[in-house]
């Protein structure tokens, strides 16, 4: 989708600092950071959200979570928190699906 944001950044369009891209997908660092690590981990094909995964189109996430582990253990991270928000009351504000892993620093439960 040419005007969205994270279509704009998976096709290199728009700059982003990238940790690690391949067919499916990408992750990069966040612009406004609320962890010391923190990244996001989106895939190329435009999902408006966790709430419009389905059977078509749901291997990509199993994917992305190889790609977190894969990433996560590479940056030598072993405690991390991933976060998906669905929708404005969530405070989803990016409407392609993403993944946030955020870590470096005690984080609370329930989250806010
Ligand atoms: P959401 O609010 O939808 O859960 O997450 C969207 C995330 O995208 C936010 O954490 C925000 O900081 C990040 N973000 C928004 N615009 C950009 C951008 O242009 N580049 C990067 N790297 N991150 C962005
Ligand atoms: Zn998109």
């Amino acid at each position: 989708m040419s005007d969205c944001l994270f279509c704009r950044i998976a096709s290199g369009e728009i700059p982003s600092s990238r940790l690690y891209e391949d067919e499916l997908c990408v992750a990069f660092h966040d612009i406004d950071p609320q962890a010391p690590e923190h990244f996001l981990v989106i895939p190329k094909e435009h999902i408006p959200s966790a709430g419009a995964i389905t059977p078509e189109n749901s291997a990509v996430v199993a994917h992305i979570f190889e790609v977190i582990a894969r990433l996560t253990t590479g940056r030598g991270i072993t405690s991390f928190r991933v976060v998906s928000n669905v929708g404005e009351q969530a405070g989803q504000s990016v409407q392609h699906l993403h993944f946030h892993v955020l870590s470096g620093r005690d984080m609370t439960w329930p989250p806010g």
